[in-house]
């Protein structure tokens, strides 16, 4: 099974995807390629493949790439074949943590295989509180980061399901409902 999360960055992705990997073991994060630099404490082949420019058009032209996106200027992000291959040979569901774009493209892909989870921000203003707090973007990406949020949000009745995250146990607790729902745990 694939499980797709989509959300403004800022809405609590990583979180979500943390929560998963921790308290269960038959998940695995499809660690997705980019060129942008790391963040804070993130670490090569852990939360991305950190590659140069011409690293990432070299995958592209290999054809390694199920999809991918330039998410915002000069930054691109793709989803590794290999990385399917690996989660999948290792038995385990995979996760991805994509864009909007990318999971609509996923789902596509994938079909009735994939569950497709939007999680929504309670407000573009908590969000902007969030990306602030987390202390990891500077003022201008964290302006890139809020306009493409009011885009990203008109899609969201295209997802499987939609989780409001404003209180976080609350939409931990709904994730795992949904989980089991789907006999994944
Ligand atoms: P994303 O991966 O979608 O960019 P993160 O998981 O990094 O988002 O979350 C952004 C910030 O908001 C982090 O500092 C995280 O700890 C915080 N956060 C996540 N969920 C909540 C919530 N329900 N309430 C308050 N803060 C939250
Ligand atoms: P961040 O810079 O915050 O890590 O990620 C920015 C955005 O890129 C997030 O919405 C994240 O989900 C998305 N992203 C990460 N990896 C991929 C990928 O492989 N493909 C696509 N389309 N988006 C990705």
């Amino acid at each position: 099974m694939i499980l797709i999360f989509c959300a403004p960055s800022g809405s609590g992705k990583s979180t979500f995807v943390k929560h998963l990997l921790t308290c269960y073991n038959n998940f695995e994060l499809s660690v997705s390629a980019t060129s942008r630099p790391p963040r804070g404490t993130e670490q090569h082949g852990v939360e991305y493949y950190f590659l140069s420019a011409a690293e990432f058009r070299q995958l592209i032209a290999d054809d390694k790439l199920i999809e991918y996106q330039e998410v915002y200027k000069d930054y691109f992000y793709g989803t590794l074949r290999s990385e399917i291959d690996r989660i999948q040979q290792n038995g385990h569901h995979v996760v991805f943590d994509v864009d909007v774009k990318g999971g609509l493209n996923l789902k596509k892909i994938f079909g009735g295989n994939a569950l497709s989870v939007f999680i929504q921000p309670p407000s573009i203003e908590e969000l902007r509180h969030r990306l602030e707090g987390r202390g990891t973007d500077s003022e201008d990406m964290i302006r890139q980061r809020l306009a493409k949020a009011s885009v990203e949000l008109q899609d969201a009745p295209f997802f499987d399901h939609i989780i409001v995250n404003d209180d976080l146990n609350t939409a931990l607790a709904q994730l795992d409902e949904l989980l089991k729902q789907y006999h994944l745990i």
